[in-house]
């Protein structure tokens, strides 16, 4: 009887009818397929993209080098640096991130009592070279200078559940 059935299968071409029926009902139903990267799909305000390092509104840098979140980096990728200033508080002179290590696992972040490090939702960005991925204090604030508004929205998304 199975043998039957196989044949009959085979005679009247089922399995490809059956296979040219799935085709053609998802040829007709909507698209799904995102054309990346001029179609993006929506992103968690809790990404862990690129980092930035974050100012106050009047330009003053938040890190106060407490270095909390180079000791927490898992992989090691911060190197910090500081001095203190002649008003006594203390700020960094050098700030590095080695994105080649970093496995964003955004403890740095999680650490950071003035939310000044930060994980952005970027995510398209690249390097050809091991240089081309550490980010340093300057680089790290003018990815925070540029993307502000984006980060402060999505850190006012997420305060509800902090
Ligand atoms: S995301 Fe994790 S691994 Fe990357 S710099 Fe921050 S603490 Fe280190
Ligand atoms: S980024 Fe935040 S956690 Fe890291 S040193 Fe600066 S203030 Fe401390």
């Amino acid at each position: 009887m199975k043998r039957i059935k196989s044949m009959i299968n085979s005679w009247f071409l089922i399995e490809m009818l059956k296979g040219l029926a799935l085709t053609g009902r998802y040829f007709f139903s909507r698209k799904i397929t995102v054309q990346f990267p001029e179609e993006r799909t929506p992103l968690s305000p809790r990404f862990r993209g690129l980092h930035a390092l974050r100012r106050y509104p009047n330009g003053e840098e938040r890190c106060i080098a407490c270095k909390l979140c180079e000791a927490v980096c898992p992989a090691m990728a911060i190197t910090i640096e500081s001095e203190q200033r002649e008003d006594g508080t203390r700020r960094t002179t050098r700030y590095d991130i080695d994105l080649s290590k970093c496995i964003f696992c955004g403890f740095c972040e999680e650490s950071c009592p003035v939310d000044s490090i930060v994980e952005t939702n970027i995510l398209d960005y690249h390097a050809e070279t091991h240089e081309g991925l550490y980010y340093t204090k300057p680089m790290l604030l003018a990815v925070g200078d540029k993307y502000e508004a984006q980060i402060a929205r999505d850190r006012a998304k997420d305060a509800p559940y902090r």
